[in-house]
């Protein structure tokens, strides 16, 4: 229980990575202040909890991390509500289009940096703030292994990723002075509704022979599972990780040091 009377806001909690870690804290004895932009997303999550950890305290908050007002008011209201923010989980993103940057589009590269990228930065920017005044806390950001390495047909997506691992190295150096941890993770493919999505992009129909295909050169020969991010990103805003900042957590399998 290493997150009992503790409080972690978590962003893109509805789906995937940030639904697979709120169970995981509320495993720890969260309370926790769940964000989605997607309400029947949030609820499901809202569902899940209920059922697993029923004595968990919520606040949920259906918000658009794209916008800077509503970021700053679900970390007001998060504040207000439990009286801090120990932990923040900075995780909502989108994959966008796959394709060849010529092809890529303005209106799309724009749209996954604003979630991506400047969600992530409204996030620090708000959150940061209450910390330095706490004098403590942890963040994680959601990085990718799209943000350290080349992946391919996906500029938006890249840019934005690497941009959260220079935000990411860039806070964690400013505020470790002040007893606040930043660090990311960067998974690799793990199974959610993104990478089925991406999968399909790729395969349509055939998507699940694609995905057989794309794991076999992952040295562990398998996509990850969204509780190997959760049980990271938890060990990363614990007292566990308490001198470790600024620093990127790759959960690949190994793969981005294949040559
Ligand atoms: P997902 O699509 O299952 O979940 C993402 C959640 O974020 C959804 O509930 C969605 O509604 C929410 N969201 C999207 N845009 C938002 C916005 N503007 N404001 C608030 N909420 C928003 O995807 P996932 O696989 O769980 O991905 C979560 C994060 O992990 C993303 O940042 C993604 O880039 C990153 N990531 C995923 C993988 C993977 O393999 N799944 C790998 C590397 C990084």
């Amino acid at each position: 229980m290493r997150f009992s009377s503790k409080t972690v806001l978590i962003t893109g909690a509805g789906s995937g990575l940030g639904q697979a870690t709120t169970l995981r804290l509320a495993a720890e004895g969260a309370r926790l202040s769940l964000v989605d932009v997607g309400a029947g997303a949030l609820e499901q999550t809202r569902r899940l909890i209920a059922e697993a950890h029923p004595q968990t305290e919520l606040l949920l908050t259906v918000a658009d991390v794209t916008d800077e007002q509503a970021v700053q008011a679900f970390v007001q209201a998060t504040v207000d509500r439990f009286g801090a923010i120990d932990g923040f989980f900075n995780n909502a993103g989108v994959e966008g289009k796959q394709n060849l940057t010529e092809d890529y589009g303005i209106d799309e590269f724009l749209r996954v940096v604003n979630v991506n990228l400047n969600g992530v930065f409204y996030g620090l920017k708000h959150v940061l703030a209450v910390m330095h005044r706490q004098g403590h806390g942890a963040i994680v950001n959601m990085a990718s292994v799209g943000g350290l390495r080349g992946v391919g047909s996906q500029s938006g997506y890249s840019a934005s990723k690497h941009g959260v691992v220079g935000l990411t190295r860039n806070s964690g150096v400013e505020y470790g002075q002040f007893g606040v941890r930043v660090n990311a993770v960067a998974p690799g493919a793990i199974m959610t509704p993104m990478v089925e999505g991406s999968l399909k992009q790729m395969g349509g129909d055939n998507w699940e022979a694609v995905g057989r295909e794309f794991v076999s050169v992952n040295p562990m020969k398998r996509f990850g599972r969204p509780a190997e991010v959760a049980g990271t990103v938890a060990f990363l805003l614990s007292d566990d990780a308490s001198f470790i900042n600024a620093t990127v957590v790759p959960i690949d399998g190994g793969q981005s040091y294949k040559y």
